[in-house]
């Protein structure tokens, strides 16, 4: 069989101008646009690349878009003022401070002083809490599971019953919130990782196998059950000598060539569940406004 390629750019797309149309009835009817506001603290040169990114899709989507650019040399107690004064703003409706944060500072810390309400990364303890009881109505989810679950409905449609899915990686932004999102939607979900027995066993039992592990190509194809959906989160930088000397490609978790021939769909990378994430940003921004304003909640599909 050979998998369709799942268009993770198309579908981030598609989003997006889900949220533009509720960005703009949302400015027609509380005469003020949905706020997003950026932080970064210091200088590395991918959270640069990443925040200009974020404020740029912002600004296309109809919102008021700020980026707080720190120095590097920033106190935990200046970074704390300024969420709380973004916490304050009224005009403010998402709050996103940009990882990894300097050593010198308490990230905990820094995510748990901001307002729930505006956390559109989804990780304070009271979302993840939301998500874990099924309040996922009023829960502000991690953008990269909430992209990825698009992209299985855009092939599987909303119910995932009688399906057996694997995440292979339990971290707290991408592999357990991605898990919640699959036992919301009643597959029989699996969470895999580094003391999982028999990986390749495990993963051959899913109708939907997620990757979100940080290992290029570690998923084989010989461990994708034929038919299955399979959903690449991995990002890895890899040597690609034949590119020329020093020069790197993108790579995910799965070696997607050989899980093509097994799986009935997949995501590629790079182009698959990466755009997603930051659309999903720009959605859950329009969510929070509509919801702080007590206004019924947007929905996005791809
Ligand atoms: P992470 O916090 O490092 O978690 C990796 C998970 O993989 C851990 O649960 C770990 O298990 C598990 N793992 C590691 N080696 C394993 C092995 N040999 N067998 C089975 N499980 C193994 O990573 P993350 O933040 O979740 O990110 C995962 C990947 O997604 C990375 O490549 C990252 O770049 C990518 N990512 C992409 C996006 C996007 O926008 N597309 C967003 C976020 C992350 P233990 O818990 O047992 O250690």
């Amino acid at each position: 069989m050979a998998a369709r390629i799942i268009d993770g750019k198309a579908a981030a797309q598609a989003v997006l101008a889900q949220v533009r149309t509720a960005a703009s009835a949302f400015t027609a009817t509380k005469g003020r646009p949905p706020g997003l506001a950026v932080v970064l603290v210091g200088e590395d040169p991918a959270s640069q690349v990443y925040v200009r990114n974020k404020s740029r899709e912002a600004e296309a989507a109809g919102f008021r878009s700020e980026q707080h650019s720190l120095a590097a040399a920033t106190t935990e107690a200046a970074l704390l003022a300024l969420v709380g004064k973004l916490n304050a703003d009224p005009g403010i409706d998402g709050i996103l401070v940009q990882l990894p944060l300097p050593k010198t500072i308490d990230t905990e810390r820094v995510l748990m002083a901001v307002d729930p309400a505006k956390d559109v990364d989804g990780f304070h303890p009271i979302n993840v809490g939301l998500l874990g009881t099924g309040a996922t109505a009023k829960a502000l989810v991690p953008c990269t599971p909430a992209g990825s679950l698009i992209l299985i409905e855009s092939v599987l449609g909303p119910s995932l019953a009688a399906k057996n899915a694997v995440v292979v990686g339990r971290s707290n932004i991408v592999g357990k919130p991605i898990a919640q999102l699959l036992l919301q939607r009643d597959a029989t979900v699996t969470i895999a990782h580094s003391r999982t027995a028999d990986l390749a066993a495990v993963c051959r039992q899913a109708d939907v196998l997620i990757a979100a592990v940080g290992r290029p190509e570690m998923i084989r194809g010989d461990w994708v059950k034929d038919g299955a959906v399979v959903i690449d989160v991995g990002i890895n930088r890899i040597p690609a000598p034949e590119k020329g000397e020093g020069k790197t490609r993108l790579v995910g978790d799965v070696a997607t060539a050989e899980a093509a021939e097994r799986a009935s769909a997949i995501t590629p990378v790079p182009g698959g569940v990466g755009p997603m994430t930051i659309a999903l940003l720009m959605a859950n921004t329009v969510a929070a406004a509509h919801l702080r304003e007590g206004l019924p909640r947007p929905t996005f599909s791809a």
